[in-house]
């Protein structure tokens, strides 16, 4: 389980003054594809770039469909709301 106030700490400090430019729950799920993390044997251990935890056996994540970075599903649906751009390479989430 990650650290919450960590991640909503973390989003404040890469989008400076929290304006609602976020993107609504509904309209979410149109950029992002999720799956469930499974490590293999001799993987590097990959962490999520929001809440720099290590990702575990089970954890949802979210793959952003335009530039494919991916996060915990919580993590980047929580950035999402707040910005609509991908918190590593600012790509927006638009048509
Ligand atoms: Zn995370
Ligand atoms: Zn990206």
């Amino acid at each position: 389980m990650q650290n919450i106030e960590n991640t909503l700490l973390r989003i404040r400090e890469i989008t400076g003054d929290v304006v609602s430019t976020g993107l609504s729950e509904d309209n979410i799920s149109k950029y992002l594809t999720e799956k469930v993390h499974y490590s293999h044997v001799n993987q590097e251990e990959v962490s999520c770039p929001i809440c720099h935890e290590d990702y575990k056996n089970g954890d949802k994540i979210g793959r952003m469909v335009k530039c494919g970075h991916e996060y915990h599903v919580d993590c980047i649906k929580r950035w999402l709301l707040i910005k609509k751009l991908c918190p590593i390479c600012r790509t927006e989430c638009s048509n």
